[in-house]
């Protein structure tokens, strides 16, 4: 029996009677994570996990019903077990373990190998089916560790700064904003933020991880010198807004697994790429795949049938898992309006 179908809803599980991150209201919501794609208002009831909630309930509205599990933490619904393991990706992100008359499959929703300190770290699961996200799901997808990525970004303020101009980093407001304020050394200048990253720096904040202090970018006047030395981060959406030019002369940069496709940063228009993603890689993919132990592997978003036929050349029965999930978070993106 199949723990987990494709219904227009979203991903559901029958014998449980719930959905995983469905993309529609439903009854019983159980969210991996709350990027847009994943975590969407309007359901009856939610199951997350505790690290999460500051996050859903700051997205999704302060009173929606939300029940929430630590990590490992396990309960029955229906006869079937469920609990949530981390999954490295973002502040309270979960792979979902359901376990029916020996039966056991995980939904990991999206994940990352590499562990970056803004959340607990990918946690592999053993089970019989394991359904994985595939975002960047082909072999060109390799990443640099982190730290020589987080070395290239304050290279860049640095010059910047001795130019005599702001840095403007455009980045997803919530996960890899604060990814890279954990991982920059603070001490370089002030660090100025976008109106909408504010309430979620302070999430992460109240979790305990350690972000060095941000100002918010709209008390600084037009014209402070303060802004030639200042690191701006801002939301792909503010890039060409008149909210920019504020800072004068700057140059600008944009933090994306993407930026690995020289097409997607001209597209963009931006001065330098840095290529940082939350998602896994291609051989962090094939890693997480191999450790759960799965002889059944469901492949949900991004280059579904590579990862498909590659996973089946390894002697695995793996099949495409028809999804609705956008890379709103993460997405190769639209030319800055
Ligand atoms: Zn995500
Ligand atoms: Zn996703």
């Amino acid at each position: 029996m199949d723990l987990v179908i494709a219904r227009p809803e979203g991903l559901y599980c029958p014998p449980g009677d719930f959905y995983i991150d469905p993309w529609r209201p439903v009854e019983r919501a159980v969210i991996t994570h709350g990027h847009g794609d994943h975590a969407r208002g309007g359901s009856a009831h939610y199951l997350a996990a505790a690290p999460g909630e500051g996050i859903l309930r700051t997205r999704l509205g302060r009173d929606i019903n939300l029940q929430t599990l630590a990590y490992g933490e396990s309960i029955e619904h229906h006869g079937v077990t469920v609990s949530l393991h981390p999954a490295g990706h973002v502040l309270g992100s979960a792979q979902v373990r359901l376990e029916y008359r020996g039966e056991v499959w995980v939904a990991s929703g999206d994940y990352k190998v590499e562990p970056d300190g803004t959340c607990e770290p990918f946690e592999p699961v053993r089970c019989h089916t394991f359904i994985t996200e595939s975002t960047f799901g082909l072999p060109i997808y390799r990443w640099q560790p982190q730290a020589q990525i987080f070395a290239g970004i304050n290279e860049w303020w640095r010059q910047n700064q001795q130019a005599g101009r702001a840095s403007v980093l455009f980045c997803y407001a919530f996960g890899k904003a604060q990814r890279i304020l954990h991982g920059i050394d603070g001490s370089i200048g002030p660090i100025l933020g976008h109106g909408s990253m504010e309430p979620l720096h302070q999430v992460y904040r109240d979790a305990g991880v350690y972000l060095p202090e941000t100002r918010y970018a709209g008390d600084v006047p037009k014209g402070d010198p303060l802004l030639r030395q200042a690191l701006i981060l801002a939301p792909p959406s503010a890039g060409g807004s008149t909210w920019i030019r504020r800072f004068g002369d700057y140059s600008d940069a944009f933090a994306s697994g993407w930026m690995l496709l020289r097409g997607t940063r001209r597209r963009r228009g931006v001065d330098r790429g840095f290529v940082l993603s939350d998602h896994a890689d291609w051989p962090g993919l094939l890693w997480a795949i191999e450790q759960t132990g799965a002889e059944r592997v469901m492949v949900t978003h991004g280059s579904v049938n590579i990862l498909v036929r590659h996973l089946r050349e390894l002697g695995l029965d793996a099949q495409a898992f028809e999804t609705e999930y956008g890379e709103e978070d993460d997405a190769p993106a639209e030319p800055a309006a």
